[in-house]
Parts: structure tokens; C-alpha cells; sequence
């Protein structure tokens, strides 16, 4: 049985499968999960085993209590569960606040927000003391959309965001003295697929101009932060936000 078993939702792409990799190649026996691309997950769990490291993948909607309670137990069956990454959000299409409907706003806060707490509420009965656990540490992804509102885009996504940012203090306050560390990473513009997935493929190029640096982040780039505050380096930093933005 692993000592060291990392749950990241939404290891497929993006964000999550950089981070899986990192963590993997850390020595983190990762369990991911994912939703619609099957193939993405293989290749992730077959890359990670060629590179010596071990990895799961578990077909789990992070907006389903039953998916999130089956991808724990499957973390359950590697080892340990030493920490979580709540990578997992969507984004919709660009629209005003005036034209959203309860179906779209019930989707964009039961993935990115209850689908996080959830988690992150599994990942506590595991790691805090308090529950017989031996520590841990959760990072929860935020957007810089938090802080700038997103309008005429995603409001709704951005106010999800915001929720995460509280999340992330109030959940780190309450079990701080419990072993388990909660941080979140803030991206900005970050080369992913997400961009496509809200109707605007070019986004992240198109955005340039607003990013001080000048370029769009990588994914890569955004999983050195979620692996720095997993890390016992981040050993006494709770309750932060780590904005990784280029600046913007
Ligand atoms: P992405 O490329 O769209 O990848 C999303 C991942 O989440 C995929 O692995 C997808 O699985 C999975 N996923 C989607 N819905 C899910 C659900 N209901 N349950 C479980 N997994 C689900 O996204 P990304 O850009 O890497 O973003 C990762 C995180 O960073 C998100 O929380 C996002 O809000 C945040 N973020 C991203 C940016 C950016 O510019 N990219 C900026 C700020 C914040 P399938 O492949 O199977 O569909």
C-alpha cells in the first residue's frame, strides 16, 4: 500500500494532467479523475507508469456526490491519501448575467464549487487528526476571474471562483490545527483547452496584450505552484492564494 496517494480531480487535461505528472514524478501515487475523455486518461496513467511513477484514473463527475465518494474509495485502495488537488472546472459560453438561465448557474457552482467541497470534505475525514489521519494538504484552483469579475463573459464562473477563494480561508482556518494545510492556486491566462470549451479557442493568444509578461502561462507552470504548497516547503502555509498570472 502506497504512504503517499494524491487525489486530483480533472487529471485528464489541462491544468490536472501537468499536475498529475509533477506529482508523479515527485513520488506521489496519483489517482485522478476525469469525465469525458477516456483515451486523454489512459494515455496519462500509461505515460506516468513508463516514467516509473503509479497512477490511477477514475471515471468521476466531481458534481455527483456517488463519483466523488467512488474516486476516494479508489484512492482508498492504493494507500494513504496524503492530499488533494480540487482541479476540476468548467467554464460556459460568454454571456451577461441577464441572459443566464438556473440550469446553467445549478452547473457552474455544483462542478466548481460543491464538487470542491465535497472533495475536499472526503480528503479531511482521511487526513485530519481528528479523525485518526496523519495530516495532509489540499490546493483548490481559483481563476484570477475572482478578483476581476469576468464581465460580459462569465460572472457566474467568476463568483464560483470567489467562493473557492472563501473556501479555501475558512476550510484552512478550521482544520489548521488538524495536520491539513488548504491553499489555492489563483491562474490567470493559462494555455488549456478550457479556453475552447467556453467558445473562445483563441483565447489565450488573444489575451496577450492584457498579460504585463506578454504571453499566456502553461499549464506546467501552474502545477510547480499546486506541487510547491503540496510540499513540505510550504510547511507553514495555510489559508494563502498563490496568484500565478504573469502579472496580470
Ligand atoms: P481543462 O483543460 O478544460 O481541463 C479540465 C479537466 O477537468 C479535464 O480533465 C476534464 O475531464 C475535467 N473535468 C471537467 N468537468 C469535470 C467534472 N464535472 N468532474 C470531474 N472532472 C471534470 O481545464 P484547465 O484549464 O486545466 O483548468 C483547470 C482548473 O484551473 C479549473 O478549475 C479552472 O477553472 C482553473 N483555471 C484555469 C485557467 C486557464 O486559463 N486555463 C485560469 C484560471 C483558472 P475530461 O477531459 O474528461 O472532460
Amino acid at each position: 500500500m502506497s504512504d503517499r496517494v494524491l487525489v486530483v480531480t480533472g487529471g485528464s487535461r489541462g491544468i490536472g494532467r501537468a499536475t498529475a505528472l509533477a506529482a508523479a514524478a515527485d513520488g506521489f501515487d496519483v489517482v485522478f479523475s476525469y469525465v469525458s475523455d477516456a483515451g486523454a486518461a489512459e494515455s496519462l496513467v500509461a505515460e506516468i507508469g513508463a516514467a516509473g511513477g503509479r497512477a490511477v484514473a477514475v471515471r468521476a463527475d466531481v458534481g455527483v456526490e456517488a463519483d466523488v465518494l467512488a474516486l476516494f474509495a479508489a484512492a482508498d485502495a492504493v494507500g494513504r491519501v496524503a492530499g488533494l488537488v480540487n482541479n476540476a472546472g468548467v467554464v460556459d459560453r460568454a454571456a451577461r448575467v441577464d441572459e443566464m438561465t438556473v440550469a446553467r448557474l445549478e452547473r457552474m457552482f455544483r462542478i466548481n464549487v460543491i464538487g470542491s467541497v465535497v472533495a475536499a470534505r472526503e480528503a479531511v475525514r482521511r487526513m485530519s487528526t481528528r479523525h485518526g489521519g496523519r495530516g495532509g494538504a489540499i490546493v483548490n484552483l481559483s481563476s484570477a476571474a475572482a478578483l476581476l469579475g469576468a464581465p460580459g463573459q462569465y460572472v457566474d464562473y467568476a463568483a464560483a471562483k470567489g467562493a473557492i477563494d472563501s473556501f479555501t480561508v475558512g476550510l484552512a482556518r478550521e482544520v489548521a490545527a488538524e495536520g491539513v494545510r488548504v491553499n489555492a492556486v489563483r491562474p490567470g491566462i493559462i494555455d488549456t483547452d478550457i479556453h475552447a470549451s467556453g467558445g473562445i479557442p483563441d483565447r489565450a493568444e488573444a489575451m496577450r496584450g492584457a498579460i504585463p509578461m506578454g504571453r499566456a502561462g502553461t499549464a506546467a507552470e501552474c502545477a510547480a505552484a499546486v506541487l510547491w504548497l503540496l510540499s513540505d516547503a510550504a510547511s507553514y502555509t495555510t489559508g494563502s492564494i498563490v496568484t500565478v498570472s504573469g502579472g496580470r
